[in-house]
C-alpha cells in the first residue's frame, strides 16, 4: 500500500471535459441552455456523464447520460452506421471536423463555431440541407450538378437507413466525442504525440 495519501486525478480531470460555449435552446432559441456536468463511476467500473442542460428561457430540460470511454481526447472517432440507428449522440466542439466519406461530404467549423450536440440524424439533415441550398443555387450546366444530385441521393438512403455508412468525426485539440450505445460500431484513434 502507502499510495493512499496520494491525490488521485478527479473524474472531471480524467476526462479532461471540454469548456462549453453558449448553446442557444434547441426549442425557443432565444434562451442560453445551462449546463451541469458530473462525472460516476459506476459500481462496475464504468465511468459515465451526466449532462443536465436546462434553459434559461422556457421550460427545455433535458437529462443526458453518456458512458465515457475515450471521451474528448484529441483523435479520430469513426462510427460504423449499418442497421439504421441514427441515435448515436455526437459531440461536436468548435474544433471538430465532421465527415461522411461515403457521400465525400465534410463539415468543417465555421468562423464562429459553436459546441454543436446532435445525434447521428441531425447530422444528416444539416448535410441534406446544405446539399439542396447547393442545388438551388447551381445551374443544370453546371459541371458540379450531378455530383451535388448524387450526393443528395446517398445522404437521403443513409436517412432512411438503406445504406451502410460511416461518420468520421476529427479533432485535433479535443473536446469532440461519439457516444454510442453499440460499442462494436465505434472506433477512436488517438493522436500520438510527436517526440
Ligand atoms: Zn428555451
Amino acid at each position: 500500500m502507502g499510495k493512499d495519501w496520494e491525490t488521485k486525478p478527479s473524474l472531471e480531470e480524467k476526462y479532461s471535459l471540454p469548456e462549453i460555449q453558449d448553446i442557444p435552446c434547441p426549442s425557443c432559441t432565444k434562451g442560453i441552455l445551462q449546463i451541469s456536468r458530473n462525472v460516476h463511476t459506476l459500481p462496475d467500473g464504468e465511468d459515465i456523464l451526466i449532462l443536465l442542460m436546462e434553459c434559461n428561457a422556457c421550460s427545455f430540460r433535458r437529462n443526458d447520460i453518456i458512458p465515457l470511454r475515450s471521451a474528448f481526447a484529441p483523435g479520430t472517432y469513426s462510427l460504423t452506421i449499418n442497421d439504421g440507428d441514427l441515435t448515436s449522440k455526437i459531440f461536436r466542439s468548435p474544433t471538430g471536423v465532421i465527415e461522411l466519406p461515403e457521400a465525400d461530404f465534410e463539415i468543417e467549423p465555421g468562423a464562429s463555431a459553436e459546441y454543436w450536440i446532435t445525434n447521428v440524424e441531425g447530422i444528416l439533415k444539416r448535410m441534406i440541407q446544405f446539399t439542396n441550398v447547393m442545388l438551388t443555387h447551381a445551374s443544370k450546366d453546371d459541371a458540379n450538378y450531378q455530383k451535388i444530385e448524387s450526393t443528395l441521393e446517398i445522404l437521403l438512403n443513409c436517412l432512411q437507413g438503406t445504406s451502410p455508412f460511416h461518420l468520421i468525426l476529427r479533432d485535433t485539440i479535443g473536446g469532440s466525442y461519439i457516444a454510442s450505445t453499440k460499442t462494436d460500431n465505434l472506433q477512436f484513434e488517438p493522436i500520438k504525440n510527436k517526440e
